[in-house]
């Protein structure tokens, strides 16, 4: 059974073998020793509660001690795949500084009996390292203003101009160049890490409007900021944009916030910063429409001043009169729930004249225009 008896001089495991468990001692006292050379060390002597043998079944390797019963024991047997199980779900950095420890212990056992070990990582160390030395790098970015915006524009179709532009941030890596959004916003994500890039990119976004104001670009466009989902469960995060918008005293209308989802969305949580945001002049945009966890029921229950239709729609819509029902049907719905309906993934001027045929209002693409930084807009406009 998982719970056993030993009794005092039995040994419980030997140095060498390969573990089917760990154990946890309920009662009785465990010795663990390793040999040096011709005689032996004792490394430590454990008592109920603590844990024997859990090493080698977490790094999935041999006996590095020999462990034997001091007095009459009652044990616990903890299966090695009841372990392995939690590490596999373990966070990878997590993973990787519990590997890198138990390298460094099995290296000072070898060293204590006269051998070396070879300096190999295993592929979950070498990902979790990686991680710790991206996130790490992205910290330093942060703090050194590497991280910038580019600029995306978004058409009025039917009266012909830029209405406004979305900002994407960018990663300048040293090493690696451009790194997308895609990979560090989500590793951003995984920690608080996420708060401080979400203020930057708002503040760089409202000196972007500011810049449009005073460069006299009339209407003058809106900038649209991307949130995810995962930002605004971190409390304060809205009253934090607010007051930033605040201080920077931009017209109303010309921030907009598009909530990207990497999970399913907190419909209370939502409705209150939209309620919050439109309060305050900034509108907010229900983003990968289609997609995902973006979907009717949230068109239902959020009052989004604006969606935006997933890029997939347009990519299909010439060849698909389906993606194309879809599209001619969604303006119209828009136009029922005053809601601004943005076509992503335009790449082609028969998609754009589609467009404009079935009386959609704004497009946005590769055709429209690339994200670019804002001095190559400011320059055109
Ligand atoms: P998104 O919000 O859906 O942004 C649109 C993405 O599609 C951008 O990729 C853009 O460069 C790309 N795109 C635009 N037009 C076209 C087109 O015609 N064809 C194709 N194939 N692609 C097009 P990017 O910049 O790599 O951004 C990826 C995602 O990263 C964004 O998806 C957004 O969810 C997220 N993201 C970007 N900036 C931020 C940010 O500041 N904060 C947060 N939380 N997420 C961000
Ligand atoms: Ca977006
Ligand atoms: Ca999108
Ligand atoms: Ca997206």
């Amino acid at each position: 059974g998982l719970r056993t008896r030993i009794e005092a001089g039995q040994i419980l495991f030997r140095q060498g073998e390969i573990p089917d468990s760990a154990f946890l001692i309920e009662s009785g006292e465990v010795e663990v020793r390793v040999r040096q050379g011709d005689t032996e060390v004792v490394l430590s002597i454990l008592g109920e509660g603590d844990l024997v043998g859990e090493m080698a079944v977490i790094d999935d390797s041999y006996r590095t001690a020999t462990a034997t019963a001091i007095t009459d024991c009652v044990l616990y047997r903890v299966d090695r795949r009841q372990i392995g199980e939690r590490l596999v779900a373990a966070d990878p950095i997590i993973r990787a500084l519990l590997e890198g420890q138990l390298k460094r212990y099995r290296g000072a056992l070898a060293a204590l009996q006269g051998q070396s070990l070879p300096d190999t990582s295993t592929p979950s160390e070498q990902l979790g390292i990686d991680k710790i030395r991206l996130e790490t790098q992205l910290r330093e970015a942060l703090a050194g203003h590497a991280l910038e915006l580019s600029y995306q524009p978004i058409l009025d179709i039917p009266a012909d101009r830029i209405a406004g532009y979305e900002a994407l941030v960018r990663w300048q890596h040293p090493e690696r160049g451009p790194v997308s959004p895609a990979e560090f916003v989500a590793l951003a994500e995984e920690t608080s890490l996420i708060v401080p890039i979400g203020e930057y990119v708002i503040d760089v976004a409202c000196a972007a409007v500011s810049r449009f104001a005073r460069a006299g670009v009339d209407p003058v466009p809106f900038v649209a900021v991307n949130v995810s989902a995962r930002q605004l469960v971190h409390p304060g995060l809205v009253e934090r944009i607010l007051a930033r918008v605040h201080h920077a005293g931009l017209p109303a209308g010309s921030l907009k916030l598009e909530i990207t989802e990497s999970r399913a969305l907190d419909i209370e949580l939502v409705a209150r910063v939209i309620e919050l945001c439109q309060r305050h002049g900034i509108r907010v945009a229900l983003d990968d429409f289609g997609t995902g966890y973006s979907h009717f029921g949230q068109l239902h229950r959020l009052h989004f001043d604006t969606v935006k239709l997933d890029r997939s729609f347009a990519h299909a819509m010439l060849a698909d009169p389906r993606a194309m029902a879809i599209i001619e049907h969604l303006a119209e719905l828009g136009r029922a729930l005053r809601t601004d309906i943005v076509v992503e993934g335009v790449e082609t001027g028969e998609q754009l004249a589609e467009l404009r045929r079935i009386g959609c209002r704004y497009a946005q693409g590769y055709l429209i225009g690339r994200p670019r930084a804002l001095g190559e807009w400011l320059a055109s406009a």
